[in-house]
């Protein structure tokens, strides 16, 4: 089997890639362990399409603005995916962040969004805070409105792949890559698929795209890869069933003045999310009872009004965040995604560390670049900013 791209791993990015690839006429593979995509953290995350207002307390602008960028292209691209939800940031007299400066913040934020409608923001008055279904008026000070845009993280994955199987390329399920081996015409990627077959796959690039199994993947690589280092940190949601309106709060732990998410979800509730470092085999992430009790507990300052017995979670579930390693807070390290090639000049292997579920076309555009000196000529071809996901 001879491919230009190959790459390992059915999440958000490396259905990304195959698409980026295969619609410039690349002869494409993506091979993926597990019976499904999105299996990974990639129907495990917040589900938010998002600009990440957060990231510019770390002054991550150039983020940022990506951020806005890739939102308006989903949002145009897969309207029946991603939709726009008005979220609200309630500010108390004990708020870590004080008003002023989450007005700076969302006044950068419009800026960088280039003033559209969507990316601007509005104080909410005070008589209009009734409106905001049961949350906590103690000490409140201020309320500000603005938009983030609201996935199905497993269905866009789906979608993303349904859009690279139109222009061509192949995908192989149940697959396990148990080794690459880089050559110099070619490289060899030895798999073994759930019925115990061996499979030989001989590709001009590969692209590891195995999201928390990333550094894994790179240990399967001979000869042997440098490494960089990375922490994997757990983050967990769970589902409450009751319904607070078609809108997100963005609230602070009355804990660690961590952020939180509360948001719409099939007519429940999704809270999430926490941080806690993980070091087990990436498929044992699950949720410890005091991540569930953290969201509780939150959940409950913010909106006392619901009694104990309403608070039955419904489901939960936990992904990892592939983050540098650092001492510092995980939730203050950056979410920028990193490149790891395995030489600067005709690379044959790209791995891709961390990067967002909002930013995967970006991503998967600049892993194409990175690689193109390595590959044929490209055909002509429609950019995938352009192309609808459905
Ligand atoms: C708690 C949490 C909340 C988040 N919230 C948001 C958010 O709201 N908005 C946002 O933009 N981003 C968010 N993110 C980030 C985003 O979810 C991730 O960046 C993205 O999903 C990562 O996708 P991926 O394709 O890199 O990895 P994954 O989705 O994990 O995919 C990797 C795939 O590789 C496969 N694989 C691994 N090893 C092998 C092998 N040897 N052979 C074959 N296949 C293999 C796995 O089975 C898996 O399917 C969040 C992340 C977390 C953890």
């Amino acid at each position: 089997m001879d491919y230009d791209v190959a790459v390992i791993g059915g999440g958000i990015h490396g259905v990304g890639v195959a698409q980026a690839a295969a619609i410039r006429g690349y002869k494409t593979i993506l091979i993926e362990q597990y019976s499904d995509l999105a299996q990974g953290t990639s129907s495990r995350s917040s589900k938010l399409i998002h600009g990440g207002l957060r990231y510019l307390e770390q002054y991550q602008f150039s983020l940022v603005r990506e951020c806005l960028l890739e939102r308006s292209y989903l949002l145009k691209n897969a309207p029946d995916l991603v939709t726009l939800k008005p979220i609200y940031i309630p500010v108390y007299k004990d708020s870590k962040r004080p008003s002023w400066m989450i007005y700076v913040g969302l006044s950068m934020y419009a800026l960088l969004g280039n003033l559209a409608s969507d990316a601007r923001f509005k104080i909410v008055p005070k008589n209009k805070w009734s409106q905001l279904h049961n949350l906590n008026k103690d000490n409140l000070q201020a309320v500000f409105q603005y938009y983030e845009a609201q996935t199905n993280d497993r269905l866009l994955t789906h979608a993303v792949m349904n859009s690279a199987q139109e222009h061509g390329a192949e995908l192989m399920l149940n697959t396990n890559v148990s080794s690459i081996n880089l050559l110099n015409n070619h490289n060899l990627i030895t798999c073994e698929t759930n019925t115990g077959t061996t499979k030989k796959i001989s590709s001009t690039t590969v692209i590891n795209a195995a999201g928390p199994w990333a550094a894994r993947v790179l240990d399967k690589v001979q000869p042997k890869q440098e490494k960089i280092a990375v922490d994997l940190v757990q983050g967990t949601h769970i589902v409450l069933p009751l319904q607070l309106g078609d809108i997100i709060f963005y609230l602070e732990s009355p804990d660690d003045k961590r952020p939180l998410f509360v948001m719409p979800w099939y007519g429940n509730t999704l809270v999430g999310t926490t941080e806690s470092l993980f070091t087990q085999e990436p498929s044992s992430t699950t949720p410890l009872k005091e991540e569930v009790e953290y969201l509780l507990r939150a959940f409950s300052h913010h909106f006392p009004a619901f009694k104990q017995e309403q608070l039955k979670i419904k489901h939960q579930f936990s992904g990892l965040r592939v983050l540098p390693s650092g001492a510092n807070n995980s939730n203050q390290r950056s979410r920028e995604t990193i490149y790891l090639r395995d030489r600067k000049i005709k690379p044959r292997l790209l791995s891709i560390f961390g990067g967002k579920l909002t930013t995967y076309r970006a991503t998967s555009e600049k892993v194409i670049i990175y690689l193109q000196e390595s590959l044929p000529k490209q055909q002509p071809y429609t950019e995938t900013k352009y192309l609808k996901l459905e």
